[in-house]
């Protein structure tokens, strides 16, 4: 009997995958309208300073507003953009997007924070990226300490002296630089040690482990030591409650992004909650 039921979640499972595959690949074959039609927007979600017990920063989130399946969740969808080749284009949207908000806010003397925009490891394979930030940015008259660029490194990239010279040149010109998911990825003390990075952001698998995990907690101690010493700064990721937050805390991390201070907010929200914040 109990071989049966396990069979049977088995077959459950392989229908739920088949339907997965074919939602994914019609969705694929949607990018070029949605990306057309601005199904794609953003979110944004604002990180707080514990020491300043202030909201110091935000970052933008891809969500796709489709017609019939409602708001996607970037994880089902950066894949297929990844896949299509066609990720440059939705990071790019989102940059045109959050320099539109930043110089509306300026216009409207709303004071605005800085945004981070993610880029995936893709789109440093266009070697005009560079030049065409600058100009996205640029054509906004915008600071560019409104801007920073969250990269991960999720795989090893052929040649990583392209991705490492247009972080330079970013660099260079202002703006931020964050190395996103720390600790889960391929090899991110290379890029850490590497590239000029200003801020490292600690991945939401070990949050998730406070207070369960002693192995995870003494990492992190040590990873805030390390970032200390290279004068890197520091956001936690994925902070749900008041003892992760605490914890982070008490061993120095004082940049907190995560649910227990503010949920990803959509444009209208998040302009109203600058609004409001003080
Ligand atoms: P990420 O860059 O590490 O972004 C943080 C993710 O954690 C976001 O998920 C955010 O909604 C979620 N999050 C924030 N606080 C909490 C919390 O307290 N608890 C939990 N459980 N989750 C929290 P989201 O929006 O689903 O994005 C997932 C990933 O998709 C992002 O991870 C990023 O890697 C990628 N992504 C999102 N937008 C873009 C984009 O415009 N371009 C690219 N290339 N990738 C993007
Ligand atoms: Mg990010
Ligand atoms: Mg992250
Ligand atoms: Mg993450």
């Amino acid at each position: 009997a109990t071989n049966g039921h396990s069979e049977q979640n088995f077959a459950f499972f392989e229908i739920k995958k088949g339907e997965e595959s074919l939602r994914n690949q019609r969705l694929s074959e949607e990018i070029p309208s949605a990306l057309k039609t601005l199904q794609i927007g953003m979110h944004l979600q604002p990180v707080f300073n514990l020491k300043e017990q202030k909201f110091v920063s935000a970052e933008a989130l891809a969500r796709w507003n489709h017609p019939t399946l409602g708001l996607l969740s970037p994880k089902v969808f950066i894949p297929l953009f990844e896949k299509r080749k066609m990720i440059l284009e939705l990071d790019l949207s989102i940059l045109e997007s959050v320099c539109v908000l930043q110089q509306s806010l300026v216009e409207s003397g709303i004071e605005p924070l800085p945004i981070s925009v993610n880029l995936s490891q893709l789109d440093f394979y266009d070697s005009t990226l560079f030049e065409t930030i600058l100009t996205i940015v640029d054509n906004h008259f915008l600071s560019h300490e409104l801007i920073c660029f969250e990269i991960t490194e999720s795989t090893s990239m052929d040649d990583p002296k392209q991705l490492l010279k247009t972080l330079e040149l970013l660099r260079a010109q202002g703006f931020i630089l964050l190395l996103d998911d720390y600790g889960s990825g391929y090899s991110s003390l290379r890029l850490l040690t590497s590239s000029p990075i200003d801020i490292l952001k600690i991945d939401m698998e070990f949050t998730q482990q406070i207070g369960t995990s002693s192995r995870v907690e003494t990492a992190l101690q040590n990873i805030v030591t390390m970032a200390k010493n290279l004068g890197v700064g520091m956001i936690a990721e994925g902070v749900e409650n008041k003892a992760q937050a605490d914890f982070f805390q008490s061993i120095g991390c004082n940049q907190i992004q995560g649910y227990l201070y503010s949920k990803p907010l959509p444009v209208q929200a998040y302009r109203l909650f600058l609004q409001t914040m003080k």
